[in-house]
């Protein structure tokens, strides 16, 4: 104990530091016992790429995803004693190529990509998590009058693209659900009627097939007060009868872990008694693959693992 089930290296992620044996390192000092590898899906059209892949192309992108898998999977066998890792991948969602190509990506590799962090991190085809001016630029791409409506129809999008990727994937974690106020934290979503409705049609669905929410730990490092999701959005989640799994959603070893300690006072502080981790089993799941959630255990956090962080 404990988990996580999202992270990123400097390896394979233009935006992350260290080699992704450094982190699962890192991961195995810190005693966790289940973590999470999974970079980023590849983009497919030359326009998406970030200032960052200034110097890549997209064959480049691909042939690195590639090895993402390979080298994971080395290091989950060499490992194996010591820490339960699991392969992953997060999505994107820029057009529907991206959706498209996920699905062949899967077939390609079946059986070697043990699950899904399914995430948002476009809407209008803009990046809206990678800073201020790109969120800005995506805000006013939406239509409406005032500041406000624009508000309400680009958290429509995110929620609207969110669903499809729901329905579509299945993905057994959902990354960072509210990621799409990431610069306006203070914004309370039930403000914004319309999305509010979607944003419980895909907590309800999500719940229905099974999937577990992330509580991601990065939200801190972005200032936020609280983990992704926040207190609005996690009151519908449990609500709803949603499980809750944890992330660090690092990008570096300095990250692996990384204010855990806030994470367990916020789910303490809402009331949260279950947390939940995923598990390779027999029998696949809706999505056809290979892995279910299982409760943790109740002493979760009475483990001897909180004392390193708290
Ligand atoms: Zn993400
Ligand atoms: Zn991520």
């Amino acid at each position: 104990m404990p988990y996580s089930h999202h992270s990123h290296s400097g390896q394979f992620c233009r935006h992350a530091t260290g080699d992704l044996e450094e982190i699962v390192l890192e991961a195995i000092r810190c005693g966790f016992e289940v973590y999470g590898l999974t970079e980023h899906v590849p983009r497919y059209r030359t326009e998406d790429l970030y200032p960052e892949e200034a110097e890549i192309d997209l064959q480049a992108l691909h042939d690195q995803f590639n090895a993402f898998i390979h080298e994971a999977h080395r290091l989950k066998t060499q490992y194996a004693s010591q820490v339960t890792l699991l392969v992953g991948l997060e999505t994107d969602f820029i057009t529907s190529i991206d959706l498209d190509q996920l699905e062949s990506l899967l077939e390609r590799h079946r059986g070697r990509i043990e699950y899904i962090v399914g995430s948002i991190h476009h809407v209008g085809g803009i990046p809206i998590d990678f800073d201020i001016d790109m969120f800005e630029k995506s805000l006013n791409k939406q239509s409406g009058r005032s500041e406000r409506e624009r508000m309400e129809n680009f958290l429509c999008s995110y929620f609207d693209a969110q669903f499809q990727l729901l329905q579509r994937f299945h993905p057994e974690i959902i990354g960072h659900f509210d990621l799409c106020r990431l610069y306006h934290p203070e914004i309370q979503l039930s403000d914004y009627p319309r999305s509010w409705e979607l944003l419980k049609r895909n907590i309800s669905y999500a719940t229905e097939y099974g999937a577990l929410f992330e509580v991601n730990a990065a939200a801190f490092r972005k200032n936020w007060n609280t983990a992704y999701p926040a207190e609005d959005v996690l009151k519908i989640i449990l609500q709803y009868g949603g499980r809750l799994a944890l992330s660090d959603d690092s990008h570096g070893p300095h990250a692996v872990g990384l204010n855990y300690h806030r994470v367990l006072e916020y789910l303490r502080r809402e009331g949260v008694a279950e947390l939940w981790f995923l598990q390779a089993c027999k029998s696949p799941n809706k999505a056809g693959r290979n892995i279910q959630a299982v409760k943790a255990p109740d002493e979760w956090w009475n483990h001897s693992f909180w004392n390193k962080w708290l």
